[in-house]
């Protein structure tokens, strides 16, 4: 079978081969040059020996190199294995030895920790994009790719070989190897297609998310490449740098986890130029209803908020673009992917709770979902029970709409009442002065936990704590609104611009 996820630049550098894949840097790479240069790095990775079922990690920011690796790795076979920008030397030498790396790629502005976790953890390691003056020593892939014969083609794989081992970005644990299977992105990115958003070729997509995280390398860059669309490359994703690269390119499609919308609004008041944006695209955590109407006020698009996660490549539900937004849901599952409601306190069965409006854990089985962490059969038997992955995630499934309450580990439980965060931020979201807000619990003697709220201010603007604090407690029941609120500069982001809730209950707990 030549089900392979590389057939998806394959198949596009034939169809669409002078079309635009990527906007980069003031330059463009088109689909004919991509997979010229795919097909280089692949021969020169075979003439070191990687082949079907080695693991190629990759350190690799978002530049059309990422591509380049990604795809010559899955052409031959192998499985890709992109690791977090962020990792320190110590974590980066973790994810090489758990995944058993064969070679790590390295790009030049990552060297520093990852050749001490490539020595660490005896790994080989190849260079890309090195200066030519760089004055180091060290192999570089292009000028073996200028040595090696390019491959032809890309190897016939199984549907169900494993394509790709993505780390759960640990916002809340240890990092484990999610093992996605050929046919689980490929699927993925045709049912996105069909039943989610319509992405055409003349689309230009901006490509703010980082590759490395199943987000933006299935959601934006793999359905963006397999319809032959533009994807718009920013390595570092900076709002107003974003905005103007966005009108210049004219950008049609916004993907982006919601602290990137707040972003775009505060550049939005900054700057009054506009892209011709179609359809925008959050998801990775929710969408206050708040910003997605300032955002559809300032941008004159709709937000179609969807759902997913490493474990289910990623998409589970999403608003879909033929049906009018339902703001605050998650939208429907995707064609062959089955959402259920579980008991969230029985451990080892999954008991579906069918009765209409169930409140519970969401459960997921499907053609996306992983095929388990690698190495950890004990944590894959638990999330993975009769054949429904466990999401983590609590909420209702109405009439075919999903609704995702909070993360079950991010309720709080304030003297014997469930506290949602998500639905005190989406209040603190209405406060015309604050920019963004996180909810959390810290333990508390008394009460189990506290609820605390940090938020950052617009531009310009003061906040006052009280003042915050009664702005919510006149919107929602006693028990709900935070007791402590913290005026900060800025959140705790991880390099998936998610807030990084567990830094704030670790700096607000009280050491005893
Ligand atoms: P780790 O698994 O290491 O804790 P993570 O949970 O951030 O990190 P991801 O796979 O990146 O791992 O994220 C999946 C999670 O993101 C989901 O379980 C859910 O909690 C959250 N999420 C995704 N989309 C939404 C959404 N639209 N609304 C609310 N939460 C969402």
């Amino acid at each position: 079978t030549t089900l392979s996820v590389a057939s998806i630049l394959a198949e596009s550098a034939v169809r669409h081969a002078e079309r635009i894949a990527f906007h980069f840097a003031g330059t463009t790479v088109s689909y004919r040059e991509l997979w010229d240069q795919t097909r280089a790095y692949a021969g020169a990775l075979r003439a070191r020996g990687i082949g079907r079922g080695d693991r190629v990690a990759m350190l690799v920011p978002n530049v059309p190199d990422f591509a380049r690796v990604y795809y010559a790795v899955l052409s031959l076979g192998a499985i890709a294995v992109p690791v977090h920008l962020l990792f320190k030397a110590d974590e980066i030498a973790h994810v090489l030895r758990d995944s058993d790396a064969d070679l790590l790629v390295v790009a030049a502005p990552l060297l520093a920790e990852a050749m001490p976790a490539a020595a660490a953890a005896g790994v080989p390691a190849v260079t890309v994009l090195l200066p030519a003056d760089a004055g180091v020593d060290l192999p570089r892939l292009e000028i073996e790719a200028a040595a090696a014969q390019p491959i032809a083609r890309h190897e016939s794989v199984g549907p169900l070989d494993a394509a790709t081992i993505l780390y759960t970005s640990g916002t809340t644990g240890t990092p484990k190897g999610a093992v996605g299977s050929h046919l689980s992105i490929v699927e993925q990115v045709h049912t996105t297609l069909i039943d989610a958003f319509d992405l055409r070729a003349d689309d230009v997509v901006f490509g703010g998310l980082p590759l490395f995280h199943t987000f933006g390398q299935t959601a934006v860059m793999n359905i963006a490449l397999r319809v032959g669309a533009s994807v718009v490359l920013l390595p570092r994703f900076d709002p107003d740098q974003a905005l103007a690269l966005m009108v210049e390119l004219g950008a049609t499609v916004f993907t982006a986890v919601p602290t990137m919308y707040v972003g775009m609004l505060e550049a939005a008041r900054r700057s009054d130029a506009r892209p011709p944006l179609r359809y925008a695209v959050s998801g990775g955590a929710a969408l206050p209803v708040a910003v997605l109407e300032s955002f559809r006020a300032a941008f004159g698009a709709d937000v179609h908020e969807g759902y997913g996660l490493t474990e289910t490549a990623p998409t589970v539900s999403s608003n879909p673009l033929h049906e009018p937004i339902r703001p605050g849901t998650v939208g429907r599952a995707l064609w062959g992917v089955d959402v259920a409601i579980a008991d969230p306190e029985a451990e080892d069965a999954v008991a579906l709770q069918d009765e209409p409006g169930a409140l519970g854990e969401i459960v997921v089985r499907g053609h996306n979902l992983f095929k388990g962490y690698l190495g950890r059969a004990d944590a894959s038997a638990a999330a993975v029970v009769d054949g429904w992955f466990r999401t983590g995630d609590l909420g209702t499934y109405v009439d075919g709409v999903l609704t995702i309450v909070d993360r079950k580990k991010d309720m709080i439980v304030r003297s014997g009442y469930n506290v949602y965060p998500t639905e005190v931020e989406a209040v603190l979201a209405r406060h015309p002065g604050i920019a963004v807000a996180a909810v959390f619990g810290v333990a508390d003697e008394v009460r189990g936990q506290e609820v605390h709220a940090a938020v950052v201010a617009h531009e310009g603007t003061t906040l006052d704590a009280d003042e915050v604090i009664a702005f919510v407690r006149d919107r929602l029941a006693a028990y709900k609104y935070p007791r402590v609120v913290h005026i900060l500069p800025e959140l705790p982001l991880g390099s998936s611009g998610k807030v990084l809730k567990r830094d704030l209950v670790a700096q607000f707990t009280p050491v005893h």
